[in-house]
């Protein structure tokens, strides 16, 4: 047997197991992450062809004392969020995987996108942990509009528009490195987390915290951790079954074994 076959056939007999796994289940958790859109052209942060494997520099604009502190970097920011692949993005096989499994059990999705592809392929019960990059909020009175009338007045001359309530500071209603997590989303996702009958991370390095931690918990109120992922993970010794696969094939591959 030559080395492809051979991890072919591992690899099948993975994806059967996590289908027998999910078709057996009546509630499934996923931990979602940016490996899951880059299938519709959103690049992920630290994949091999990532947003900051390519340019380390990127990450000061996802840093919320920097952001605060540095009009410039506010400036590139919004240059960056207007050109970004995120706004002419559609949902991928994977996405649409997902909300498939919905048919036949609950699937809660936590994810830490920002690009609502998930929702818009059909599922219904999806958790932004990271927020939103389709609303603006202010980082003095917590305002939040649609993103695109931001986009209006930067395209109209105001490279760096301040919030028309109180005049703070504007940013995209996601959650950056420094800014806490929505309370209530984290509790849904550790509710869920700790009493599905299945949990899955799919594409995610889960090096971000707290949201790697939602595979403790379900691994610690006894379900199965199943990682989709096309690179190892510091939690694949954790996990029940690791796909190392590409994302919408695998998801597809499994969808059709339920
Ligand atoms: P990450 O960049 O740290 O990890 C992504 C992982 O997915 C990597 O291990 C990569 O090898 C894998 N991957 C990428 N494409 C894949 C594919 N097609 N098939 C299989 N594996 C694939 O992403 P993360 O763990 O989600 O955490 C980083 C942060 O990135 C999150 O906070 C999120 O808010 C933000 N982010 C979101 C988007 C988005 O909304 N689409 C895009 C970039 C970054």
């Amino acid at each position: 047997m030559s080395s492809v076959s051979r991890l072919t056939s591992v690899t099948e007999s993975a994806v059967a197991t996590v289908a027998r796994l999910v078709g057996g289940a009546r509630s499934v958790f996923v931990l979602a992450g940016a490996g899951m859109s880059t299938e519709s052209g959103i690049p992920d942060f630290r994949g091999p062809e990532g947003l900051w494997t390519r340019n380390p520099q990127a990450q000061r604009m996802f840093d919320l004392q920097a952001y605060r502190s540095d009009p410039e970097l506010r400036v590139a920011a919004w240059q960056m969020r207007m050109s970004s692949p995120i706004r002419a993005a559609a949902p991928n096989s994977g996405h649409r995987a997902l909300a498939g499994w919905e048919s036949a059990r609950r699937v809660t999705i936590g994810t830490q996108n920002i690009d609502g592809l998930q929702q818009r392929a059909g599922s219904t019960h999806v958790l932004e942990l990271h927020g939103s990059y389709w609303e603006s909020m202010c980082l003095s009175c917590d305002d939040r509009q649609p993103i695109q009338g931001v986009f209006d007045r930067v395209s109209n001359g105001e490279p760096d528009p301040a919030c028309l309530c109180c005049g703070g500071i504007l940013k995209t209603g996601t959650v950056a490195f420094g800014q806490t997590l929505d309370g209530d989303i984290w509790q849904a996702c550790v509710d869920a987390a700790a009493t599905c009958d299945v949990a899955l991370a799919i594409g995610s390095s889960l090096a971000v915290q707290p949201a790697a931690s939602l595979c403790d918990l379900a691994v610690a109120a006894g379900a199965p951790l199943i990682i989709v992922n096309g690179a190892p993970t510091g939690y694949d010794p954790t996990a029940t079954v690791v796909v190392h696969g590409q994302i919408g094939p695998t998801l597809d591959d499994i969808s059709r074994l339920l």
